[in-house]
């Protein structure tokens, strides 16, 4: 070994020696002797590795404390932990979808405490079922005999798929066959059903009569499924859903659907989009539609299936559903949600989704307004700060061709990049996700919870913060 190696490596505090640093010290009281040892060691056994490996790295006591403190918190933080959203996109997949409404978290804590009726009737005092809970309360919603709610969409898909179309001729356009998020093929699920697909149509157009031709062939059913997040813009073509339904009927057959996101309130009325309802599907005779639970509808992650209680009978009795059924924790969101929907008023003004969805851009305006004020004063002169009128995202492939118009506040910081800026976000607590554009770190309004401005000021002086320390004490 080399003199020099060797010298670094004898520069090497103890452990024990680390651990008498008064830092140090405070951190044991706030974490605990264990924890705090352990970081010690795997840092020092880090650098001693560097070391040997003949690294030039430099070693100093300020920067083995800024190192011991970023492993002690990463390992005594939860690795699944609070985003803020700033990105403007309300049902961001990757940021866990659907905030949930305070009355549904009451729900999730007062049944995960204790016991519940969960497979229990209490009127009878024996076995009851777990899709009780919800069932009428959907079915009231959106106007069906019957419903059974499984883990999510792909799931409800994969069982109806399963149950209904196995060995079976599905017509279902070409213009449909997409691949949603997460490489769910709707064709490959199908096959893997042992379905026989039968295409019609073209890409861009499919027309009343290539279904017919097709029903004509002998098919055994119809399958329409939502685009979600792919459009074809143009030179485009459907029949309207009540006549392919109408048409599907008269040859004594079924017609399903995926609505994916699928929604209980009409957003059209508030300008957005030209989605239809739910409702609307099993008004048009749909036999049996399925949708996701944390998108549009805006309450815990599962995959709903209603319609003619024919059918859904059959799901319920399928052995697949056994393994797709939800939890407690999940029914009791979902329950607590769909009541909201009773009064669609308080449906709009307690449920997150819909709330950050139907916020006026006046109201966002007069708080980004207030954001950028303060963010200014917070950062000081390490950036510039101004109100942006931008536009934000409905996400979770529902209305792909929507812009909402909304405000944000850019920022220019000047020392540093906005990636810098970004990747400095990401690494606090809570993390903060936002986008760059030309040049400027943007904080969308609409997505910002109760709570969030407050913590967003904090964090952003934070990461100004870090990154001023870390690029010191490389120095
Ligand atoms: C989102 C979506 C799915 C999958 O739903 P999950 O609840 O995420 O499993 C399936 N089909 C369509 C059309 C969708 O938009």
């Amino acid at each position: 070994m080399e003199g020099k190696e060797q010298s670094r490596l004898r520069e090497l505090p103890a452990v024990h020696k680390v651990l008498s640093w008064p830092n140090v010290q405070l951190w044991i009281e706030e974490f605990g002797h264990e924890d705090v040892v352990n970081s010690v060691q795997k840092v020092l056994d880090e650098w001693r590795r560097q070391i040997l490996a003949g690294s030039d790295e430099p070693m100093s006591e300020k920067l083995l404390l800024a190192r011991v403190k970023a492993v002690l918190t990463a390992y005594t933080s939860m690795h699944l932990r609070r985003v803020i959203n700033a990105t403007g996109t309300v049902l961001h997949t990757n940021l866990g979808r659907a905030p949930l409404a305070d009355e549904a978290l009451e729900a999730i804590i007062s049944v995960a405490r204790g016991y519940s009726n969960l497979e229990y009737d209490l009127t009878t005092g024996e076995r009851g079922h777990r899709y009780e809970h919800i069932e009428a309360l959907i079915c009231e919603l959106v106007g069906s005999e019957a419903a059974l709610v499984v883990n999510n969409n792909a799931a409800a898909v994969f069982l109806m798929l399963n149950e209904l179309t196995s060995g079976k001729k599905v017509v279902i356009s070409r213009g449909e066959l997409v691949e949603i998020g997460g490489s769910f093929r709707v064709s490959e699920v199908m096959r893997a059903s042992g379905a026989e697909l039968v295409e019609v149509g073209t890409t861009n157009k499919t027309h009343l009569r290539d279904y017919e031709q097709a029903l004509q062939q002998g098919a055994d059913l119809v399958l329409r499924v939502h685009t979600s997040n792919f459009r074809i813009i143009g030179f485009t073509e459907q029949p309207v859903l009540k006549e392919l339904v109408a048409l599907t009927h008269a040859y004594q057959l079924p017609f399903f659907e995926d609505l994916g996101s699928g929604s209980l309130i009409d957003f059209r009325q508030h300008g957005l989009g030209d989605e239809p309802t739910i409702r609307d599907s099993l008004a048009a005779g749909v036999d049996v539609v399925s949708f996701s639970g944390d998108k549009l509808l805006g309450g815990a992650q599962a995959g709903f299936l209603c319609g003619k209680k024919a059918f859904i009978d059959r799901l319920k009795k399928n052995q697949l559903a056994r393994a797709l059924r939800v939890d407690k924790l999940t029914l009791a969101a979902i329950e607590a949600t769909l009541r909201l929907y009773r009064d669609e008023a308080r449906a709009k003004t307690r449920i997150p989704t819909l709330r950050m969805l139907l916020s006026s851009a006046q109201s966002l305006q007069e708080a980004a307004e207030k954001l950028a004020v303060d963010m200014a004063l917070s950062i000081g002169d390490r950036a510039r700060c101004r109100v942006l009128a931008t536009v934000s995202k409905v996400g979770g492939g529902a209305l792909p061709q929507v812009d909402i118009p909304t405000y944000a506040v850019a920022v220019v910081p000047f020392a540093i990049s906005p990636e810098q800026l970004l990747a400095a976000l990401r690494n606090g607590n809570p993390a903060v996700v936002a986008r760059v554009a030309s040049d400027e770190v943007i904080f969308d309004l609409r997505t910002l919870l109760e709570g969030d401005i407050q913590d967003l000021l904090v964090a952003v002086r934070s990461a100004f913060d870090a990154i001023g320390t870390s690029s010191e004490a490389r120095l």
